[in-house]
């Protein structure tokens, strides 16, 4: 198929581009660089765009012809989009309809949707389903519930099909070591203490042992960015045949604490990494877990990275070759 990436230059839109053009589909990808990197894009037409640009959108749709399209364009960080909501709600909501408007007018109706854990805010209970209910906390995951609730609407009235795939922590690398995590300013706790690990940076904080788990510090649900590619991949077979819109949550189904990661890291890396114990992070819930079964059964997804020390240890091998 061709398709269209949309953020193919960030973290998991560049392993993206590189799992569909390994999988034999025609890619362009899309982006503006504000925090992407054109040297990430292994292959197909690269196209540096804004999605706030409407002319720009219309050449791209005329001149390529994308039959789906999939977004990963988006601001990323909690905090940020509580002391900068409008930022947020533009980028992501805003530019998102001016996407799916220029998809209408070109009749391009397959749609797949990075969306996040962070639409569920405070869990009632662990492992999240799709039943379970959604109450954003911040402007973040507000702004990927309104797509999620836009995109139903679009296809009652517009037959716009699209799935919503709800990431919970992203994370490793491609295990080939031809892309990583590159964030400015990283935030995410894996590349964090890799770093520490690495000597990129002083120390890691740990925010927060006072919670209820059974190590005191907060526990995640890390998938592995090659799982999370491979899920999209179904995503697009699954529309290609005639699936109807739906919302799928993907996580590896097993939850690591924060103590967890660090141990692994030290493992994997034979290094010491100096910690700090921090306060809470607002906002932080003790435990988020997916449960993925639907995933797995409708797209006939399966992860194949779920040990904490692969993950680590391919994002590892990306760690020591940002030192060179
Ligand atoms: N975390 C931490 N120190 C850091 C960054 C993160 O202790 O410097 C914790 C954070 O509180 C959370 C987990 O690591 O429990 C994962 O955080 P991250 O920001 O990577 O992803 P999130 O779960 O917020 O999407």
């Amino acid at each position: 198929m061709r398709v269209l990436v949309v953020g193919g230059a960030g973290y998991i839109g560049s392993h993206m581009v590189k799992m569909l053009l390994g999988a034999g589909h025609e890619v362009v990808t899309l982006d503006n660089l504000s925090s992407g990197h054109r040297d990430a894009v292994l292959g197909g037409t690269f196209i540096e765009g804004d999605l706030a640009d409407i002319d720009c959108l219309n050449k791209v749709f005329e001149q390529h012809q994308p039959e789906a399209v999939m977004h990963f364009a988006s601001y990323i960080q909690v905090g940020e989009s509580v002391r900068k909501p409008d930022i947020y709600y533009r980028n992501n909501v805003t530019n998102t309809l001016n996407l799916l408007e220029v998809m209408l007018k070109f009749e391009v109706k397959k749609f797949i949707f990075s969306s996040t854990a962070a639409v569920f805010g405070e869990p009632d209970y662990v492992p999240i389903d799709e039943a379970h209910p959604t109450r954003p906390l911040n402007p973040y995951g507000r702004s990927k519930w309104m797509i999620e609730q836009v995109l139903s609407d679009y296809d009652t009235a517009f037959d716009l099909r699209s799935v919503c795939l709800r990431y919970f922590n992203a994370a490793g690398a491609d295990p080939e070591g031809q892309l990583g995590e590159r964030h400015d300013p990283e935030t995410h706790l894996i590349p964090l203490i890799l770093q520490a690990a690495s000597g990129r940076r002083e120390h890691i904080q740990v925010f927060g042992r006072d919670y209820d788990t059974p190590d005191g510090t907060c526990i995640r649900d890390y998938i592995h960015i090659v799982d999370l590619c491979s899920a999209h991949l179904a995503a697009l077979e699954y529309l290609n045949q005639d699936g109807s819109s739906d919302r799928f949550n993907l996580g590896n189904g097993s939850g690591f604490s924060v103590q967890q990661v660090i141990d692994a890291v030290q493992k994997v890396s034979g290094k010491q990494v100096s910690v700090i114990n921090g306060p809470r992070r607002e906002g932080d819930p003790a435990r988020l877990v997916a449960d993925a079964t639907r995933a797995k059964k409708i797209l006939s997804w399966q992860p194949n990275f779920t040990e904490l020390e692969t993950i680590v240890s391919h994002a590892w091998q990306w760690e020591l070759k940002q030192l060179r």
